[in-house]
C-alpha cells in the first residue's frame, strides 16, 4: 500500500464550505417523510433538494455537473449531515466513478449531471441467481449484431430499488467463449425498454428493497455501452472497490452518532452497565477509530490522484465488524429500542446482517486481500513442502 501523508492542505477553504452547508441546512432542513412515502421516494426528494443547493457531487468535474472540488468537500458534507442524523448524500458515488472512468466524454457529459440532479435514478445490475460471489460466471447475454446494436437475454437478481430506478448499469457477457474475464460488457439500459421486467421481491423483515429483473430480447444500442467491448469486468472491479471504501459509502457519520451516544451512556450508567456490555463499547469505539483512521487514508489517497482498488475490501471487512458489533451492542444497551414503534436500531440491527453480504461477502473480501495484497498462492496446501520421509 502507497504510503500517503494525511496532508489535506487548505482546511480554512473546507471550513468556510462546512459554514455555508450548515446556513443552507438551517433554510432547508430535512422534510419530512410522507405517512406511506416509500423510504426510496422520500431519499429522492431529499437528493434533489441537496443538489439544489449544489450539495451534490462536489467532488465531481463542473463540465459533468459537479462542482470541481475534491473528495474532503463531499467527506465534510456527509460529516455534517451524520451530525444532524440526516441521510447523507443516496448512494451515487461509485456508479459516478464508474462512469468519469469508463464512460465516454459524450455519455459522460448526458449522464452524470442527469444522475447528479436526481433525473435518472441508477442501479446496479451485476448479481444473477448463478452468479453473486462467482459474478465472471454470469450468464446474461448481449448479442451483437452486424449493424452495432445488441439483444439482450438473462435474468438479474438482488437489484436493489430497481423498481424506483430510471437506469441500470447492467452487466453482460458479449462473448460466450471467451474468458471471462475478457468477455464481459457494461451497459446502461434504460428499465423502460421494451422487454425487461421489473419483479419486487419482498423480504422477511417486509421491505422491498430487492428486484428480479428480467430481460427477453431487449435491444440496447452500441452507445448504450459504457466503456469498450469487454471491459466490463474491469468497470465492475472499479465499481465494487468505491462500493467498498469506508469513504464513499457515507455510513461513517451515523455510525458516529451511535458510537457517541453509547459512550455517554457509558459514562452515565458506569455503576449499572455489566462489565462485559462496558468493554462491548469500548470496542466499538475501537472500531469506529479505526475505520476513521482508513478513511482519513483513502481521503488522502484520493487527494494524491488514487483511484479506489482492491485495499478497500480491508475497508469493508473493518466496516462491516465495526456496523454489526455496533448494532448488535446498542440493542443491548437499549433494550427498549427492541419494542418501541419503528426503533430506529432494531431496523438497523437487521440491515447490519446484510453488511457481510451485500458489495461482496465477508469470505470474498478476505480472498482478495489473500490474492491481491498479499500475494498469497490460491492453494496454500499446493506449496508446503513435501516433508522428508527418511
Ligand atoms: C442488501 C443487499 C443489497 C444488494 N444489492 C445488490 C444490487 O443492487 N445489485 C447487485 O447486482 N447485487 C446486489 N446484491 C447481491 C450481492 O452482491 C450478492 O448477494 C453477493 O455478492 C453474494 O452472492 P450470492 O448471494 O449469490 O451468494 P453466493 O455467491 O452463493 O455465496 C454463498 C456463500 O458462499 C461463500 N462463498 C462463495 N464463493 C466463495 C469462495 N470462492 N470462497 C469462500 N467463500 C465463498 C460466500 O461468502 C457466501 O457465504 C445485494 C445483496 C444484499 C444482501
Amino acid at each position: 500500500m502507497t504510503d500517503i501523508p494525511l496532508d489535506f492542505g487548505d482546511l480554512a477553504d473546507l471550513e468556510l464550505l462546512r459554514r455555508a452547508f450548515r446556513a443552507w441546512l438551517a433554510e432547508h432542513p430535512l422534510p419530512e417523510r410522507g405517512a406511506d412515502e416509500p423510504v426510496p421516494v422520500f431519499l429522492h426528494r431529499w437528493h434533489r433538494q441537496l443538489h439544489s443547493g449544489g450539495w451534490v457531487g462536489l467532488d465531481v468535474p463542473e463540465r459533468y455537473g459537479g462542482r470541481g472540488l475534491t473528495a474532503l468537500h463531499q467527506v465534510a458534507v456527509s460529516d455534517e449531515l451524520g451530525a444532524r442524523g440526516a441521510p447523507g448524500v443516496p448512494r451515487i458515488g461509485y456508479l459516478a466513478h464508474a462512469l468519469l472512468e469508463f464512460a465516454s466524454e459524450e455519455q459522460r457529459r448526458r449522464l452524470l449531471p442527469r444522475m447528479l440532479r436526481g433525473d435518472d435514478v441508477w442501479c446496479q445490475g451485476f448479481s444473477e441467481p448463478g452468479a453473486g460471489s462467482d459474478l465472471a460466471g454470469m450468464s446474461t447475454h448481449a448479442e451483437r449484431h452486424a449493424d452495432g446494436h445488441y439483444t439482450v437475454n438473462g435474468q438479474k437478481l438482488w437489484t436493489s430499488y430497481a423498481q424506483y430506478s430510471d437506469l441500470c448499469l447492467l452487466l453482460a457477457r458479449t462473448d460466450r467463449a471467451g474468458p471471462p474475464h475478457t468477455s464481459i460488457s457494461a451497459f446502461a439500459l434504460p428499465l423502460d425498454r421494451a422487454g425487461v421486467t421489473v419483479r419486487p421481491l419482498r423480504a422477511a423483515g417486509g421491505d422491498d428493497e430487492f428486484c428480479e429483473l428480467f430481460l427477453d430480447d431487449v435491444r440496447l444500442e452500441e452507445s448504450e455501452r459504457i466503456g469498450a467491448e469487454s471491459e466490463g469486468w474491469s468497470l465492475a472491479m472499479t465499481t465494487v472497490s468505491y462500493e467498498r471504501n469506508a469513504l464513499d459509502t457515507g455510513h461513517l457519520p451515523k455510525y458516529g452518532l451511535l458510537v457517541e451516544r453509547l459512550r455517554r451512556t457509558a459514562h452515565e450508567r458506569r455503576d449499572t452497565l455489566p462489565d462485559g456490555l462496558l468493554s462491548e463499547i469500548g470496542r466499538c469505539v475501537v472500531d469506529y477509530g479505526v475505520l476513521v483512521a482508513h478513511a482519513r487514508r483513502r481521503t488522502a489517497e484520493r487527494l494524491a490522484g488514487q483511484g479506489a482498488g482492491p485495499e478497500s475490501s480491508i475497508d469493508k471487512l473493518l466496516m462491516t465488524r465495526a456496523e454489526q458489533r455496533l448494532y448488535e451492542t446498542a440493542l443491548k444497551v437499549f433494550p427498549e429500542e427492541l419494542y418501541g414503534e419503528g426503533g430506529e436500531v432494531l431496523g438497523d440491527y437487521f440491515y447490519s446482517r446484510a453488511a457481510s453480504v451485500y458489495g461482496g461477502t465477508s469470505q470474498i473480501q478476505r480472498n482478495i486481500i489473500a490474492k491481491r495484497l498479499l500475494n498469497l498462492p490460491a492453494d496454500l496446501r499446493l506449496r508446503t513442502e513435501p516433508r522428508d520421509a527418511t
